[in-house]
Parts: structure tokens; C-alpha cells; sequence
């Protein structure tokens, strides 16, 4: 069985090439003295130490799993040492600001971390994923007293952080949520209540463990309204336990080396973070560079599954490939038979088109804090609101889908466990359920984000995207596209939704097709900038781009037609 290996070469060349990265942070002053060779030595060392320390854990992680006795969590073996190496090496803190102790680099290149971690060991990278989103709520919503207490920890990754929301009854719908904070004299609050599903909530690959906690304050409005944020660690400072324990650990389909927790809170002393009430506030700032996150392991993932399916099928030696014009001896690998080179080409154009809008949306999140200009800000804010949604649904699907289409290429040597390709689909199902189940993401890109302001930021970014091909692109494909899409929108779906009269739950209907046509679209737009790099004419490139073309594109017509069908029901 092969381990990951890093492909730091093709995310390279997407990043810098492709994206023009370091044009963008020329042009933001906290990054202006980063530089393409600072860059490509960070992630060279990176793909190094994945491919070196994380990837090998992978298989026994898998195997041996979380194990739970009595309240206290072990992780598989080698996981421990792996995260003490992981911390003590600075990469949690990549990221964070220089004041809080980190090295101040973009986001974009611990998104690449990320997407290089989730591949090589989706269980181990479960628990520091939710770190930076952690260390970014803490920032940003706690009082000055608690981040002295906590910021440095979680920035360095020294303190792992979980995000306990979920309960038995309160899952997509958080204003269910009914863990209770009590007031207690010394200003801090008493948390009462169980919390389900929660990632890495006992463990012991670092010494402390700090909670962010979503509870309902007394007196409080029922639903979202009435929720506020608390900060409980496991340990106090005078090293005392707090009375928050892991009652069990779930057995699940996959990501058997993360422990996913029962938590029990019994009058936890807990501290608000932000003001009573915002909790939701607070919390989507975790949210949503968690679903960036799992977008990235939706694409880490697909293109471990691809590594595994495309190494077998230049040896796997199956009937003669029709057509095949190659040496006698070589023309019945599977590699050269038609409905393998779908399978492969099209993950790789998923792959490629993906690292593209992950990595944009990354850059953009940097934009959003830091560009001088705030017409660029605003635009910036308006990408990672569109997009970020689409990434996590459709890449997840995808990786989910794509994975099994791997297997397949394994023929019955897939089904079983020795090339370890059903160890990637069964780890890459969750990814479609957690951080807002694909469903809820659709809703949030139609309901909440593209028809409230009847289109307008949709339409300014398909502008940009338009204004970005005619900059670099000869394809007319995606302009075409484009164009056909803004017409959709203008002329079918904002009048047949927003209308006196058109039936309420109609914009429901359409929110899984709207956001596949969304993702075709802006695929369509990622594969017409790499299409467009003379770099990418080699046919490492050109075989994917015609892959996208040809078996992954027409999905966007079926799409319109599926709005269509549902914009003509009374
Ligand atoms: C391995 C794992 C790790 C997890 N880690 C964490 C964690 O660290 N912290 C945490 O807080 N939670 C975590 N979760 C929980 C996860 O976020 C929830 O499972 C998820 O939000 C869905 O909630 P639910 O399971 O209750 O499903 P439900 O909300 O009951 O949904 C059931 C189905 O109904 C659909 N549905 C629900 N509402 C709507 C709607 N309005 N419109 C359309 N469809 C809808 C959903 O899409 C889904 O298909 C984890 C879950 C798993 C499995």
C-alpha cells in the first residue's frame, strides 16, 4: 500500500501561477515581504513532514483507533508524539499573528497544510482542524482576561480546542440548543447540559483541552437569539480539573483515530467569550474557517484516493485496450482502457479546479482582514460568502463519490482492505454531514446569501469573474458560461422566487441545483485560468482540462434544466 505523497509541485504552481499570489500580497502591507521562495521552502518542509511523520500513522489509526476506558482517551499509537512534533515545530501557528505568537504568514499556505494533513490522515488531522478557527474566535470576541489566560496556548497548538455545539436534539438547528450557563459569584458561569458528536473532546495528544461551548444563558430568548458563548478548559491554572468528562466515544463508519466525544458539562466554571447572547456570532467565526477546512479535506482527500486508483492502474494488467496504440506488453493495463481515464481524469479535474477556488477563497480571507482598500475588502467578504459554501458541498460530495469511483478502479482488490482505498471513502462520508450538513450549505448560498439582496453580490462576483477570463483567457466556454448563468438568474430564478405569489418553500427546491450549478460554473472559471497558463499545456494538465470538459461540465446544463423544471411547477 502506498502512503500520500505531498504533490507540492501542482500546488505550487496553482498558487503562484495560476492565482498570481504573491501580485495579491504585495498589495496587502502585514504580507507585503512575503515571497514566492519563502513560500515554496515552508511548504516544501511542510509536504516533508507530512509525508514523513502523519502519513505513516495513517493505516493503524485507522485500524487501532481512539480507544475509550473510564473516562480517559488514548489515540492510536504514534498520535501523540506526532502532534508534540507537530506544535513544537510551529505549524499550528503558521498563521497567527506575530503578537500572538505565530509566524504571521498567509492563510492560504496553512490552507495548503490543512489539505496536505486531511489527505495523508484524515483521523489525526480531526484535531488540530478546529484549532486556528478556535484561535481566531478567541481573538477576536474574548475579553483582554481571557486571552492573556488562553490566546498563546491555542495559537501555538500547545492546548487543543474543540467547538461543542451539537446535542441530541440540536443538530442543523442550534436554537434547540438547552445547555444551561448560571450566573456564579465570581463572574464566571456554570455549564450544565451534554454535548454529542464532538471531535477530539477527550484525548491525550496535548495536555489541556480547551472548550468553546454554546449554552443558553437564564431568561434568555428561545431559539439562535438566546445563545451565548463560554470558554471551558479541562484543566484550570492551579491544575484542577473542571467537571467536564467524556462519557463515550462514538463507533463510526470511519475517522476511527479521532475520538468523537459524549461530553457531559456538570456545573462547569466556564468564562463568557463575547457579549451574552452572541454565541452564534462568535462561534460563526470558527464556523467558517472550519468549513474551508473541510473543503480542503474534501479536496486532500480526493486526491489521496486519486494517488491510490491512478498508481494501480498503471500496473493492473487487464484485456487489451481498445484503440490502444502503445507497445504490445503495455496495452492492456488498466490505465489505457477508456472508463478508467474517466474515472481518473475527471477526480483530477475536481482536484485541480478545487485547490484553485480553495486557495483563492484563502487569499481572499486575508483580503477581507487586511487590504487598505474597502471596496476591495467588501469584495473579498462577498467571495468567501459564495464560494466557501459551494467548496465545502461540492467537494465533499465529491470526495465521497470520487473515492468510491477510485475503489472502482481497484476492481474487488478495492473492496477489501489491503490497497487501503475503503479507508478514503468511508473517512471522506462525514465530511458531507459535519460543519452544516451540504444541505444546509445550499440553503445558506441561495436563501441567505444570493436572494436577500435580489443577486447583487452574486452578480458582482460572476462581473469579476468575467473581468478575470477576459484578462488571461482565450477559452469562450466559461464566458459563455457566465453569461448564460446571469441570465438564469436575472430572468428565471429571481422573478420565479421572488414574485407575488410564487410558492414559499419553491427557493428550498432549488437550493442543491443551484448550488451545483454554481460549482460547475466556477470550476468552469478555475479550469479556463489554468487553461490559460502556457505552463499548463503539458498533459499532466491539458488531460484533466479535457476531463472537466467533457464529463463534469454537462452536469451544469442538467442543472439549469432540473431549475427549470422546478420553476415551471405551480
Ligand atoms: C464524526 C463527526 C464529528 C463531528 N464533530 C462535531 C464537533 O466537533 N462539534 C460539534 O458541535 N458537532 C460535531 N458533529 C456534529 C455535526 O455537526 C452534526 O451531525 C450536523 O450538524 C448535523 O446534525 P444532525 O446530525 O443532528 O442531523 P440533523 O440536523 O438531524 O439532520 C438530518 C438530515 O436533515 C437535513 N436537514 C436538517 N435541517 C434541514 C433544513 N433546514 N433544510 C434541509 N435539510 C435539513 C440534514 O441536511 C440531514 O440530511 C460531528 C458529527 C460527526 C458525525
Amino acid at each position: 500500500m502506498n502512503h500520500f505523497r505531498p504533490p507540492t509541485e501542482d500546488m505550487q504552481f496553482i498558487l503562484h501561477q495560476v492565482l498570481c499570489a504573491p501580485e495579491q500580497w504585495r498589495a496587502l502591507p502585514v504580507h507585503s515581504e512575503v515571497d514566492a521562495d519563502l513560500m515554496r521552502q515552508v511548504l516544501e518542509e511542510a509536504g516533508k513532514f507530512v509525508g514523513e511523520v502523519i502519513a505513516p500513522l495513517n493505516r493503524e489509526g485507522d485500524e487501532i483507533g481512539a480507544q475509550f476506558k473510564a473516562g480517559v482517551v488514548t489515540t492510536p499509537p504514534g498520535f501523540r508524539d506526532a502532534y508534540q512534533a507537530f506544535w513544537q515545530a510551529g505549524w499550528p501557528a503558521l498563521s497567527a499573528a506575530q503578537d500572538d505568537g505565530g509566524q504571521g504568514l498567509p492563510t492560504v499556505l496553512e490552507a495548503m497544510l490543512y489539505e496536505m494533513l486531511s489527505a495523508a490522515n484524515h483521523g489525526w488531522t480531526m484535531a488540530p482542524g478546529l484549532l486556528h478557527g478556535a484561535y481566531e474566535c478567541i481573538k477576536h470576541h474574548a475579553s483582554d482576561e481571557l486571552k492573556a489566560r488562553f490566546l498563546n496556548k491555542v495559537a501555538s497548538g500547545e492546548w487543543l480546542a474543540t467547538m461543542c455545539l451539537t446535542e441530541p436534539q440540536a443538530g442543523s438547528d442550534l436554537g434547540l440548543t438547552r445547555t444551561k450557563a448560571l450566573p456564579l459569584p465570581d463572574g464566571r458561569y456554570a455549564l450544565s447540559g451534554t454535548k454529542i458528536f464532538i471531535s477530539g473532546g477527550e484525548h491525550d495528544l496535548s495536555d489541556n483541552i480547551v472548550h468553546l461551548v454554546l449554552a443558553r444563558l437564564p431568561d434568555s430568548p428561545p431559539g439562535p437569539k438566546g445563545l451565548s458563548l463560554f470558554l471551558v478548559p479541562k484543566f484550570y491554572e492551579d491544575g484542577s480539573r473542571s467537571a467536564v468528562t467524556c462519557e463515550r466515544i462514538e463507533e463510526k463508519m470511519g475517522l476511527h483515530g479521532s475520538p468523537t466525544c459524549v461530553m457531559r458539562f456538570d456545573e462547569a466554571a466556564a468564562w463568557i467569550v463575547g457579549d451574552p447572547g452572541k454565541g452564534l456570532n462568535a462561534m460563526f467565526v470558527m464556523m467558517n474557517a472550519a468549513r474551508l477546512h473541510v473543503s480542503l479535506q474534501g479536496i486532500g482527500l480526493l486526491e489521496a484516493a486519486w494517488q491510490k486508483a491512478h498508481a494501480y492502474a498503471q500496473e493492473r494488467r487487464q484485456m487489451r485496450a481498445p484503440g490502444s496504440s502503445t507497445r504490445a506488453g503495455e496495452a492492456d493495463l488498466i490505465a489505457l482502457h477508456p472508463a478508467m481515464q474517466r474515472i481518473l481524469g475527471s477526480q483530477r479535474a475536481w482536484v485541480d479546479a478545487g485547490r484553485v477556488l480553495a486557495y483563492r477563497t484563502a487569499l481572499e480571507l486575508d483580503a477581507v482582514k487586511h487590504h487598505p482598500d474597502a471596496s476591495r475588502r467588501e469584495a473579498a467578504s462577498q467571495w468567501c460568502g459564495l464560494v466557501t459554501p459551494v467548496l465545502k458541498a461540492a467537494w465533499t460530495d465529491q470526495a465521497f463519490s470520487g473515492a468510491s469511483a477510485c475503489l472502482q478502479v481497484f476492481g474487488g482488490h478495492g473492496y477489501v482492505r489491503e490497497w487501503g482505498i475503503e479507508q478514503h471513502v468511508r473517512d471522506a462520508r462525514v465530511a458531507m454531514i459535519y460543519e452544516g450538513t451540504n444541505e444546509i450549505q445550499a440553503i445558506d448560498l441561495l436563501l441567505r446569501k444570493v436572494l436577500p439582496d435580489g443577486a447583487r453580490a452574486l452578480t458582482a462576483l460572476l462581473g469579476e469573474l468575467r473581468a478575470s477570463l477576459s484578462d488571461c483567457s482565450d477559452d469562450p466556454r466559461a464566458m459563455k458560461a457566465i453569461q448564460e448563468f446571469e441570465r438564469f438568474v436575472r430572468d428565471e430564478l429571481l422573478p420565479g422566487t421572488q414574485a407575488p405569489g410564487a410558492p414559499a418553500d419553491r427557493a428550498h427546491w432549488l437550493a442543491d441545483d443551484f448550488l451545483r450549478a454554481m460549482a460547475m460554473l466556477l470550476m468552469a472559471w478555475a479550469w479556463a485560468r489554468i487553461g490559460s497558463e502556457p505552463a499548463a499545456k503539458s498533459a499532466r494538465w491539458t488531460v484533466a482540462e479535457q476531463a472537466f470538459w467533457r464529463w463534469v461540465w454537462p452536469e451544469f446544463g442538467l442543472r439549469l434544466g432540473l431549475m427549470r423544471a422546478t420553476l415551471a411547477q405551480d
